[in-house]
């Protein structure tokens, strides 16, 4: 019998699944907060919860949980990159990066990812299946087990493409930032999305404080195409129509990630024309050195090349920062860590 994932239950469906078994509603406050709060691994560690309650829980329930299978620690900067397998024995990675405003936490939201972008090492091999709730959850509870320290903020920047996990997202981000839980504020977790356009409308719906993150890397559709299958389904057009929408409804700023390529989108005129497509919108661009992956596309440009690029943008008044370098000693590039253990 396939166990109930009650981890990934917010706690409106808790409080119904917990009087559909004839226990008051009050217990799912108290279940809720042994799950999210206390973070325990085991229904018997859940003392204000009756013996008898509890046996029916284990027997019905699962806790989930993700183990870490490898941990690698950074010389350079404390970076911490873990492998962790899911209880199917799927693995994923997470990483924690230490600055001075706190822990942050990258997550992984699928085993592969099918975007198939060609720098990219998470997509080789293309997509498992999609994380539950549960397991995005648990990458974090799992690090502040092991650190024991708190996380602040939250990037759901690893492994997959998160607007294809939808629904699992959404919840996450809802659980996550709830007060029965690690309660951490929307606008300390960003999104980053290759462009999946309808889903960046949903997304605006939803009333999220959240910050959006796009994966642009490219000045135009032609160079894009070379880079990221996606674009051919949605041009940059339909992304930008999606985005200036979506800051015009939410009044959030929004981030686009670009990757910088030797020779592919690096130059003089890939910034001009970026400049152009940006101009007089609320956003902030995140130049990021390619971390080059064996048997994928492409070299990092070189540091002249990204400075003359970040240069250009701030002569057209476009806030540009360079994306510090962690863990680079660490099988950065996520998706590494999990190919080598594969
Ligand atoms: N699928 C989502 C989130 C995961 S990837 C997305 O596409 O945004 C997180 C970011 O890392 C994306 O901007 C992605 O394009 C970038 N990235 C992937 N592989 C990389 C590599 N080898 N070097 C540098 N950035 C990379």
């Amino acid at each position: 019998m396939e166990r109930i994932d009650i981890k990934s239950m917010d706690m409106k469906e808790l409080q119904s699944f917990i009087e559909a078994m004839g226990e008051k509603k009050f217990r799912a406050k108290q279940l809720y907060s042994w799950m999210h709060q206390k973070l325990v691994t085991d229904f018997d560690e859940m003392t204000n919860l009756s013996k008898a309650f509890r046996d029916r829980l284990k027997e019905k329930c699962s806790l989930g949980g993700v183990q870490i299978r490898r941990e690698q620690i950074s010389k350079k900067d404390g970076t911490r990159k873990f492998l962790m397998e899911l209880s199917d024995g799927n693995m994923v990675e997470t990483v924690l990066m230490k600055y001075h405003h706190g822990n942050s936490v990258c997550v992984s939201s699928q085993v592969g990812c099918r975007m198939g972008c060609r720098f990219c090492a998470s997509t080789v091999g293309g997509l498992t299946r999609s994380l539950a709730t549960s397991e995005i959850l648990d990458q974090i509870y799992e690090i502040e087990r092991h650190i024991g320290e708190r996380v602040s903020n939250v990037i759901i920047m690893g492994i997959g493409e998160p607007l294809d996990n939808y629904e699992n997202v959404i919840r996450f981000i809802r659980m996550l930032s709830d007060e029965n839980g690690l309660h951490i504020s929307q606008r300390n977790i960003t999104l980053s999305t290759c462009g999946l356009v309808p889903k960046i409308y949903d997304l605006m719906r939803e009333e999220l404080t959240i910050t959006l993150a796009i994966s642009l890397h490219a000045p135009n559709d032609e160079i894009r195409r070379e880079m990221m299958p996606v674009a051919n389904r949605f041009s940059m057009n339909e992304i930008m129509d999606a985005c200036r929408k979506y800051i015009e409804e939410t009044g959030r700023r929004i981030t686009f990630e670009y990757t910088m390529v030797q020779g592919t989108n690096d130059s003089r005129e890939n910034a001009l024309e970026l400049a152009a497509r940006l101009r007089g919108m609320l956003c902030h661009v995140n130049l990021i050195p390619l971390n080059a992956v064996e048997g994928r596309m492409g070299h990092r440009s070189v540091p002249e090349n990204i400075r003359q690029f970040q240069s250009v943008l701030e002569c057209h008044h476009i806030n540009v920062t360079i994306r510090r370098e962690m863990g680079s000693d660490i099988d950065a590039a996520c998706g590494q860590l999990r190919n080598k253990n594969r």
